[in-house]
């Protein structure tokens, strides 16, 4: 059913029925800007509401459905290795095939050490980091995520400097991070020069895609690496996002460009919750001697493990990239072309498979030229191509899947000229 002026009569009960035992009715604060339809289930690039609407979906549950949703090699693979016992609280054959299949595909790590969540992986690389070198702050740049917990959640304050986003958390939790605008090579010199001794670790996503799926500056993450080696200083990418996402080797592969640890999560299992820190043994064998704790009940679990052998097989096997890249582009130029045809002053950048949509004219290459951008007005946007049956994020972060087709991109496309006609 064509969502159009579609009622959510069965979400919006569900909606009330949820907000009397789930504070907000979500479970997770990123979902309180999100759209507050109820899902009945999804296949491929499509997701469907329980009031019979069906969207065609470049939101892929915040990144992990990047195989499209439900593949079914990647549930064969859970349901098979679940019917042998789901938690062993010891070691099994997978952890090892999956650990195998992460460091062959990314081609730089020798070792990994899987998680659950990317919020709790980057909390690992950040321990590792401080105790190889001995040393404790940390630089990190504005826009960038790294996780909900108290040391990295942060966001401007009145007077530009970044500190604790929510109420409970203090500022001291943040004290010893360094915030730098990001693509500003110059500015992690000048930092180096002056505290070099005391900063463990540069800690970045290396392409921005939390705050306007932004590109490193050519020549940047080189520089970046020259610093922290000339520094003794630990590079971890995070790419909890980028991951798997940009090509196999994700983005350090894509720039050319080897960290020292990098985290990964998203994209690597198909939709299953789990993270991974990898990085040069050197570093990780730290855990391996007990000298640096990381653990974890439900850590490479039985089903985490068969989802990410499945997935990063089916990537190997019959990679996705190129559909992607092909997808992604005319997405891009008929939604620009319709925007034009509209009047509409859309921004668009980024990549095929993962872009930024907005209002506005600006050059963007940090997160202070993307405030120049109307985010408001097309987080409401947003909202109204929601309501047409293009599920996309209030905050412009499109996906792009191995499951979108033809199919989807005409019937995309439709449904994006509808609501721009009506904006
Ligand atoms: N790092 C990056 C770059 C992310 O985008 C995210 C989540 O969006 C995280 C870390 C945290 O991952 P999780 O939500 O799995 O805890």
């Amino acid at each position: 059913m064509d969502p159009g002026s579609h009622r959510h009569e069965r979400s919006e009960k569900l909606g009330r029925r949820a907000a009397a035992r789930t504070p907000g009715g979500v479970h997770s604060n990123v979902r309180l800007a999100g759209p507050r339809v109820y899902f009945s289930h999804a296949k491929g690039a499509r997701v469907f509401g329980v009031d019979g609407e069906d969207y065609v979906d470049y939101l892929l549950g915040q990144g992990p459905a990047f195989l499209g949703h439900a593949p079914d090699a990647v549930l064969d693979a859970v349901d098979q290795a679940s019917r042998r016992g789901l938690v062993f609280g010891g070691q099994h054959e997978l952890e090892i095939e999956a650990s195998e299949a992460v460091c062959e595909a990314l081609g730089w790590p020798d070792m990994v050490r899987f998680g659950v969540s990317g919020t709790e992986s980057v909390q690992a690389a950040l321990r590792l980091a401080r105790a190889a070198t001995g040393r404790t702050r940390v630089i990190r740049f504005e826009g960038h995520y790294h996780g909900w917990l108290d040391n990295v959640l942060t966001q401007p304050g009145e007077n530009g400097v970044w500190g604790a986003a929510s109420a409970g958390q203090l500022d001291s939790h943040l004290e010893d991070f360094i915030v730098l605008p990001w693509n500003d090579a110059d500015a992690v010199a000048t930092a180096l020069e002056r505290k070099g001794d005391q900063i463990a670790a540069v800690l970045m996503e290396p392409v921005m895609v939390n705050a306007g799926v932004i590109e490193p500056l050519p020549g940047y993450l080189e520089r970046i690496r020259e610093l922290c080696t000339a520094r003794g200083v630990v590079l971890i990418f995070d790419e909890v996002i980028s991951g798997f996402r940009f090509g196999l080797s994700g983005a350090a592969g894509w720039f050319g460009v080897t960290p020292d640890l990098a985290t990964y999560g998203k994209a690597m299992a198909g939709g299953w919750p789990v993270s991974a820190l990898a990085g040069r043994a050197e570093l990780m064998e730290r855990f391996g001697t007990g000298e640096v704790n990381h653990s974890g009940t439900f850590n490479g679990s039985v089903m985490a493990m068969a989802a990410t052998k499945a997935t990063l097989e089916c990537l190997r096997k019959d990679p996705p990239y190129d559909s992607i890249e092909e997808h992604g582009t005319a997405l891009i130029e008929g939604i620009k072309e319709i925007a034009t045809a509209h009047g509409l002053p859309l921004h668009v950048q980024g990549f095929p498979v993962a872009f930024h949509v907005s209002f506005g004219e600006a050059e963007v290459t940090d997160y202070r030229s993307l405030q120049q951008l109307d985010l408001m007005s097309y987080a409401r946007f947003a909202q109204a191509l929601v309501e047409h049956g293009v599920l996309v994020a209030a905050r412009g972060v499109w996906y792009v899947s191995a499951s979108h087709g033809r199919e989807e991109l005409s019937l995309a496309l439709g449904r994006i000229s509808r609501a721009m006609s009506e904006w």
